[in-house]
């Protein structure tokens, strides 16, 4: 537990709030401030700031809870979809630095954009460019 982290407070008890599912690695809440009715927050237990810094398991615990509960969020407030989504570090707009996941209840014609809408401007990048970031990726990844 991180003392000063807002969501361990919360996994903890010691902050109030909606909490809808939890299990031994992974809690989840409704958001304070939610974006739609039903928006729903899925943290691990641990405090860990972002994705980077999860450990497999607790990332696989984290995943778990956000499959079970993304049908059974979209049901209690009747939507169409959903945008499954984590700001993962402070660039992203991360502001709660303890990895969480949003499940945000979509309806059609809510207004709100696809998640192509969330970076900047689209980069211009040439066949040689895209190789070479595809090998970066693949290779790291092995
Ligand atoms: P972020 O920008 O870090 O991805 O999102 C943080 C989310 O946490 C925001 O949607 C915000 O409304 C929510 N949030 C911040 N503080 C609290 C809190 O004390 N309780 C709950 N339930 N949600 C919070
Ligand atoms: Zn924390």
């Amino acid at each position: 537990m991180s003392e000063d982290c807002i969501f361990c407070q919360i996994v903890a008890g010691d902050i109030p709030s909606r909490s809808v599912y939890e299990d031994d690695d992974a809690f989840a809440f409704l958001d304070a401030n939610p974006m739609a009715p039903g928006h729903t927050l899925v943290v691990p237990k641990e405090h860990h700031e972002t994705l980077a810094d999860l450990p497999e398991d607790a990332g696989a615990a984290v995943f778990a809870a956000l499959h079970r509960l993304t049908p059974v969020v979209e049901d209690a407030v009747d939507a169409d979809a959903s945008t499954v989504a984590f700001n993962n570090g402070e660039a992203a707009g991360q502001e709660v630095g303890h990895v969480h996941g949003h499940i945000i209840p979509r309806f059609d014609g809510d207004g709100g954009g696809p998640v192509h809408a969330v970076a900047g401007a689209r980069p211009d990048l040439d066949d040689d460019e895209l190789d070479a970031i595809a090998d970066r990726i693949a290779n790291a990844a092995d």
